[in-house]
């Protein structure tokens, strides 16, 4: 049970047009009353704004006049009272405002204590809390569309379909353990196991989309090896719209790994710019060769790009999607013999934006050949952790529906799993754990 009533500037540090100051809790009319010049807060309709003045009942000084919304509590963000006043986005004025409000009894709020509390009142669940943290941090179309659908509970819901499924088979397994003294197998054990099966199947899918889901939170990697003068540096300015590889004709120019971001087509994508590889007796370059060398092994895809004048073989890394790029396609070079173990290949002058726009379409296809659904990515290391032990402990069941396992074992993983499913959506009061899952939200929030 909350007692404290929290407070908070919920719009980013430094100065804005304007800041948002939050308080949630029983004493929010109370506390903004005392420092309040307005309409009279105890009469005032929830989901309603009004314009007055902030004034420090101590000195009768003026701090700034705002835009008070009220929000009453069951129907709120946390399920508490909450008001939110909208003042000029001075960090000074900020700063003083905060530290009134305290001094008319509201506490400083922790991280994510905002949406702790809308979870512990029932607002929202453990997923949709982290996904607000998503929402927060999305970076590109595709983020947002995953944290979107998380956060209106899409997601919760597939998990709690799967939780269903999970009660059936407990109870059907229950029912034989019930009549096993009579030797029957209740529970048709081949209704058992089509059960299990489509449990397996479900949750294998929301495992293996974890891959997807954390390349699209974190940026899929892109690294561009290739010889020197192969024009590397001049297509990842083309694809970031933006000079920021140094291009030259003058052989080993980049010499470090030059890394950004950008998005294509929905998806973020981390261009990592390579040294060219080539034998070299300079030590820095030799250096740039090795973090090249790294950083394509560590690759989500490597465009391999190729001077149609002077091709050059790659060492291809297995386990990586590597694209064979030939540029300067305007030269009319004969093509190259490439190696067949590329993913796949295009040729491309990097002076034509419509090739660019083809390679971009490539890089994307390629790294996400499928349609996301959104409900049924992954993104949080949680929650692939719970469905991992969920996937083994079904694989465990199909197998043991498969011999004469006495039901009580498989009873007892089914148990396991159901904890793990359930464990991604019930809200969270073990003390560390949120201390974790909040941490990484900001104050006002
Ligand atoms: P890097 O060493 O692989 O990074 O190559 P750069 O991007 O610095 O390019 C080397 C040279 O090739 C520069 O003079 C570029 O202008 C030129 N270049 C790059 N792409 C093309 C292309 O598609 N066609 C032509 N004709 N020249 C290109």
């Amino acid at each position: 049970m909350t007692t404290t009533t929290i407070c908070a500037i919920s719009t980013p540090a430094g100065s804005g047009g304007i800041a948002v100051a939050r308080i949630s809790g029983p004493e929010a009319i109370e506390i903004v009353s005392r420092v309040w010049q307005g309409k009279d807060l105890h009469v005032i309709t929830s989901h309603t704004a009004h314009l007055g003045q902030i004034i420090d009942p101590d000195n009768g000084r003026q701090l700034d006049s705002a835009l008070l919304t009220y929000f009453k509590g069951p129907r709120s963000f946390t399920g508490e009272d909450v008001i939110e006043l909208s003042v000029h986005g001075s960090p000074w004025i900020q700063r003083e405002l905060i530290l009134l409000l305290i001094r008319q009894g509201a506490t400083m709020a922790e991280h994510g204590e905002f949406t702790r509390r809308a979870m512990l009142n029932g607002k929202l669940d453990a997923a949709e809390a982290e996904a607000i943290a998503d929402m927060i941090a999305a970076n590109s179309r595709t983020a947002q569309r995953i944290a979107l659908s998380h956060l209106s509970g899409q997601y919760s819901a597939e998990l709690n379909r799967l939780r269903d499924s999970l009660i059936e088979l407990a109870s059907l397994m229950e029912l034989e353990l019930d009549f096993s003294e009579e030797d029957v197998e209740f529970a048709d054990r081949s209704r058992l196991l089509n059960l299990a099966t489509e449990i397996n199947t479900k949750v294998s899918a929301l495992t293996a989309s974890f891959a997807s889901g954390r390349a699209i939170k974190e940026g899929i990697k892109v690294v561009i090896a290739g010889s020197t003068n192969a024009g590397k540096s001049t297509i990842l300015n083309a694809l970031l719209g933006q000079d920021k590889a140094i291009v030259s004709n003058i052989h080993g120019t980049t010499r470090d790994i030059i890394e950004d971001t950008t998005e294509l087509n929905g998806l973020l994508i981390r261009f990592i710019d390579t040294a060219g590889l080539r034998d070299t007796i300079d030590p820095i370059e030799q250096i740039g060769i090795d973090r090249a060398r790294q950083a394509i092994a560590n690759a989500d895809i490597v465009l391999h790009i190729i001077d149609p004048a002077n091709p050059q073989l790659l060492d291809l890394p297995t386990g990586v999607k590597t694209i064979a790029v030939i540029n300067k396609a305007d030269l009319q070079l004969p093509a190259p013999t490439l190696a067949a173990s590329y993913t796949a290949s295009i040729a491309i002058s990097a002076l034509n934006s419509a090739d660019i726009q083809a390679l971009a379409d490539l890089i994307t296809s390629q790294a996400m050949p499928m349609e996301i659904q959104p409900q049924q990515t992954v993104t949080n290391a949680r929650h692939y952790h719970h469905l991992l032990e969920a996937q083994q402990a079904t694989a465990r069941i199909i197998d043991a529906l498969h011999t004469t396992t006495p039901t009580d074992f498989i009873a007892q993983d089914l148990r396991h799993i159901l904890h793990h499913i359930s464990s991604i959506t019930t809200p969270i009061t073990t003390p560390t754990l949120l201390t974790t899952i909040f941490q990484k939200f900001c104050i006002g929030k």
